[in-house]
């Protein structure tokens, strides 16, 4: 007897308060380039470098991500599209 609804897992979502079901989240999201989504505390990444910026802790030992306030206070802050970057950029002209 094959009985498939524990194999299903719900696959949906919310982004940008949007529910979506069925689709990957990396589609609806734009995830591209270097831009990355984080497994353990779903934050969106606008490149690796600040993805790691928000890893702390030595891996095997203490490894997690810094959350919302711990990424402030690093001077990390998301862009305009809902990314989190390393180093917030300032005006340059
Ligand atoms: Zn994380």
């Amino acid at each position: 007897m094959k009985d498939t609804s524990q194999r299903d897992k719900p696959n949906q979502f919310v982004y940008k308060g949007k529910l979506y079901k069925n689709v990957s989240r990396y589609k609806v999201v734009g995830l591209t380039g270097s831009r990355n989504e984080c497994p353990t505390c779903d934050e969106l990444f606008n490149s690796i470098r600040a993805f790691e910026a928000h890893r702390v802790g030595q891996i095997g030992v203490d490894r997690r991500c810094l959350g919302v306030e711990g990424m402030l206070a690093k001077g990390m802050a998301k862009n305009a599209a809902g990314f989190w970057v390393s180093i917030p950029y300032k005006e340059w002209e």
